[in-house]
């Protein structure tokens, strides 16, 4: 471990607290650096590489692709976009798609679609956003002021104005929030930077009737938990309950940069010719990897697997949970989104199963561990990360490794 990261260190923004580690390939739920050793991966690009590293299926179709037509303008059609606009409306609430390349992008998208069509409809004064507290929506300016988390916001201010936030399943602090002057209601099924925390279908069932109510959309950002992430193919499915808007990216293209917003039709109708737009939305190859994506996760049989993983999962953490219950506070989550909730620091066992196990997980707000294998991970291997997680606990408080 030398000469990438001694570059990276000399020439790349140093705004990520980066492993010490550079990879060079991948197979599976399988990363590999430069001295070949192997790592199992409960990170999956952070829920992005849904079918695992460099799956053959997908390097076919990108390749397949590339070969064809890399990008033109969205001032023409492609047939990768168009396919897989249908194959996200055959499946969904929602009409019709718009294509972008991130997560953010996607909820940019999602917001200003929400003000426009407010604004036509009813006039200006009703722009208001309603957000939750601790949510994360993404880093640009419009999806910075979704995200309820001041400590993203120190020294970017000030944000985008019309912006209110309420904590995640205060059903009465959300219906003080919502009022005729909001247009839209943003929320994560299952908050997933914010630390795993699932919504109560009784306060999404309240959203969604706050927002009829008051003529307000409701929008559901699943850049975390769609496509299959949950075990079902977006996590509102669980609960019957249907937005008006999604957003989409993460997972969409397997590991290639795609992000989509999905709304009915009478809501997209807003989106008129040169309102809003991408250069790079939609491109070809993305959405031939996505097309891939789709067809493997829309199998039954697929989905049904990642449940019963996702159990797996979750039953393994439970047990931890009793047998270390001066250690461990709760496991929250849903299918292949799980969260191992610590009374203590979480750090230090990230840092063990890195150095240790070679196991990838990540860890946020402090104490939370989270999971997010690709959906292909083993029973095994969900075994195996029980096993290290089991010997870290046991072996809690453990001595500081240092850390490059
Ligand atoms: C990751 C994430 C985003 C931001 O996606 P980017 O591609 O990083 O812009 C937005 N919303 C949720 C729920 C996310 O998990």
């Amino acid at each position: 471990m030398g000469f990438i990261k001694d570059l990276g260190e000399i020439y790349l923004a140093g705004n990520y607290q980066r492993f010490p580690v550079a990879f060079v390939r991948g197979k599976g739920t399988r990363l590999y650096d430069e001295e070949g050793r192997e790592y199992l991966d409960f990170c999956a690009g952070i829920a992005v590489c849904a079918l695992g590293h460099a799956p053959e299926v997908l390097a076919q179709a990108i390749c397949e692709q590339a070969q064809k037509l890399l990008h033109v303008s969205n001032l023409y059609w492609t047939e990768p976009q168009a396919q897989v606009a249908r194959l996200l409306c055959e499946n969904s609430f929602a009409d019709k798609v718009f294509f972008c390349n991130s997560g953010a992008e996607a909820v940019e998208a999602a917001l200003k679609l929400a003000r426009r069509y407010a604004w036509k409809n009813f006039g200006p004064e009703k722009h208001q956003i309603v957000a939750l507290e601790n949510s994360f929506h993404g880093r640009t300016y419009g999806a910075l002021s979704a995200t309820g988390q001041p400590a993203y916001w120190q020294g970017f201010e000030p944000l985008v104005p019309g912006f209110r936030h309420v904590p995640p399943n205060d059903t009465e602090a959300l219906q003080r929030a919502v009022t005729g002057e909001t247009c839209a209601i943003i929320l994560e099924p299952i908050l997933g930077e914010g630390g795993v925390i699932p919504l109560e279908e009784s306060f999404i069932r309240a959203a969604r009737e706050l927002a009829d109510k008051n003529q307000a959309l409701l929008i559901f950002d699943e850049i975390q938990t769609g496509v299959g992430r949950t075990g079902r193919l977006f996590a509102y499915e669980w609960y019957g309950i249907e937005p008006d808007i999604m957003t989409l990216a993460k997972g969409l293209a397997g590991g290639l940069p795609l992000g989509a917003m999905l709304a009915r039709e009478e809501v997209m109708a807003t989106l008129e010719p040169g309102t809003h737009a991408s250069t790079f939305g939609g491109n070809p190859v993305s959405c031939a990897a996505a097309q891939a994506v789709l067809k493997i996760v829309l199998n039954k049989d697929f989905l049904k697997e990642v449940e019963l993983k996702g159990l797996s999962l979750a039953q393994r953490l439970n047990s931890l949970k009793e047998e270390f219950s001066e250690l461990v506070q709760e496991v929250r989550g849903k299918g292949l989104l799980q969260g191992l909730v610590l009374k203590v620091s979480a750090s230090p066992v990230m840092r063990f199963l890195f150095e240790e196990k070679r196991i990838l997980v990540t860890c946020i707000k402090d104490r939370v561990l989270r999971f997010t294998p690709p959906l292909i991970v083993a029973y095994r291997e969900i075994d195996a990360l029980y096993e290290a997680l089991r010997e870290a606990l046991k072996n809690y408080p453990l001595k500081e490794v240092q850390n490059a």
